[in-house]
């Protein structure tokens, strides 16, 4: 029941409507749900729902695609969503400056896809692209496979539209591709976690789409090796486009969701793309790395092969979730620690009886181990948590970080302080102050 107080025009209180907006992908189920939704069709739909939050106090969680995996879209009793899905439009698409202007909820694959028939990409391509929004992306500074070699989302936002908490206006940035006119703004609110502004524009950066790829996929007798092979891929001055990791738990999981052998080619595999004139030559540089840590591996310039090798890595999630319920890390180390990190998960596993898959953007030292229970089993409290953290532990000790794409949210929240140290922390409390004095955006998530 909603104890909202004045009327918001648009806000959906029924059971149903909020049920749908309660939490996002990361397997956090809050106890009871928020109050209610507006699913804004245009700005002013934003603008007039923050003046009323303002007036009210009342916090705000806003929300793209849902496919958030640290609880950051997850709202509560005594909160709106604020879901803006339904505002999908790209603006703009201008092949020759190379820039797109879009609304905060275009599916990500959908702006991909727009950028590919003037013979240009949109780079940030998290493996969620096909369900999750701009905004979702700007607001997480999303990674993805491509990532290695293009950067994360950061890299690909020129400027910004906002609305603020009071529900005032602003745009950042620029339209150009350089420009250091003010503090950065813009970057501020990327990864921000919609704890600073509301994302209600972006103008973003494309680029032209490599006219050659090749890749290549290696196998492995364990998960050690292909972790010291793609660091010795980064340590030779190699740069492909992609570069992931599969562990064996993923590997037979993939094997019984799409009938494959993979599993008896070894006990883990690197997927290798390079792009761009010299694809092929780089491959080649990559094959003679990994010869001496793979048992086999092949190469393809064919780009319908190599969409066959991808799609085995992209299955390794969706294969896993039909296994069990799961709960998806995503730490990063630098990169000459990788080897140390797989190993490292391995015996928090054993340590802990959990089981633990591990797929890796491996290029980016990023690592999602993959905590897998029964199905209807708890992933963020009991067992399952505790070799999380034991996971969270073991990347700060490397010297790596708590999440290297998929945020803070609710869930590692109380762990922020161990990897930014007080001080740091406190800079980034007062930054919040300044953008949101009333606190009302998304409180309680990222920092
Ligand atoms: C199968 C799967 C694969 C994934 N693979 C990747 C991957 O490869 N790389 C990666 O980085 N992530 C990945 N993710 C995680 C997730 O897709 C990303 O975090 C994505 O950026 C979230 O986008 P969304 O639109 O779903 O955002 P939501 O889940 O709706 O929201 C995420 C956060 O952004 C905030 N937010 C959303 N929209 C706005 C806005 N317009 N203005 C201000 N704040 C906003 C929310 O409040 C919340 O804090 C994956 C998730 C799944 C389920």
């Amino acid at each position: 029941m909603s104890t909202l107080p004045g009327l918001l025009p648009g806000l959906l209180t029924d059971h149903d409507s909020r049920d749908a907006v309660a939490t996002d992908r990361s397997g956090h189920r809050p106890v009871t749900l928020p109050d209610g939704v507006v699913r804004a069709r245009d700005v002013q739909d934003v603008v007039e729902t923050l003046r009323w939050a303002s007036a009210h106090r009342t916090p705000v969680v806003t929300r793209g695609g849902g496919s958030g995996l640290a609880a950051g879209a997850s709202a509560s009793a005594g909160e709106v969503v604020l879901d803006l899905s339904g505002m999908d439009r790209i603006l703009d698409l201008r092949p020759q400056d190379q820039v797109a202007v879009v609304e905060p909820g275009v599916i990500t694959s959908h702006l991909d896809a727009a950028a590919a028939e003037h013979g240009l990409f949109y780079a940030p391509d998290p493996a969620s692209a096909a369900i999750s929004t701009i905004g979702g992306n700007i607001a997480t500074n999303a990674g993805g496979l491509r990532c290695a070699k293009y950067g994360v989302t950061r890299e690909a936002v020129l400027g910004l539209d906002l609305v603020l908490a009071d529900g005032r206006r602003v745009s950042t940035g620029r339209q150009t591709v350089k420009g250091v006119a003010g503090y950065d703004l813009t970057g501020l609110v990327v990864g921000s976690e919609g704890t600073l502004a509301v994302v209600v524009g972006a103008t973003l950066r494309l680029r032209p789409k490599p006219l050659e790829t090749a890749t290549l996929a290696a196998h492995f007798d364990d998960v050690v090796a292909a972790a010291s092979a793609a660091a010795a891929i980064t340590a030779a001055r190699l740069q492909p486009a992609v570069l992931e990791l599969v562990d064996a738990v993923t590997l037979e999981a993939v094997d019984a969701a799409r009938g494959s052998a993979l599993r008896s080619l070894g006990a883990a595999a690197l997927v290798v793309q390079c792009d761009g004139r010299g694809a092929r030559a780089d491959i080649d540089a990559v094959a003679e790395v990994v010869a001496s840590f793979a048992t086999s591996w092949r190469a393809t310039s064919d780009p319908v092969e190599a969409e066959e090798l991808l799609a085995a890595r992209r299955a390794g999630l969706p294969a896993l979730e039909a296994t069990g319920d799961v709960f998806i890390e995503d730490v990063a180390v630098p990169r000459s620690r990788l080897a140390a990190a797989v190993s490292g998960i391995q015996a928090i596993s054993a340590r802990t009886g959990v089981r633990i898959a591990t797929i890796a953007h491996a290029g980016d030292g990023n690592l999602h181990p993959i905590v897998v229970v029964e199905r209807g089993g708890t992933v963020t409290e009991g067992p399952a948590w505790e070799a999380a953290c034991a996971v969270f532990d073991l990347a700060l000790e490397l010297g790596g970080t708590l999440t290297g794409e998929h945020g803070v949210g609710l869930l590692k929240r109380t762990w922020l302080a161990r990897e930014l140290g007080e001080d740091s922390l406190g800079l980034q409390r007062g930054i919040k102050a300044v953008f949101d004095p009333l606190g009302i955006l998304n409180p309680g998530k990222g920092i």
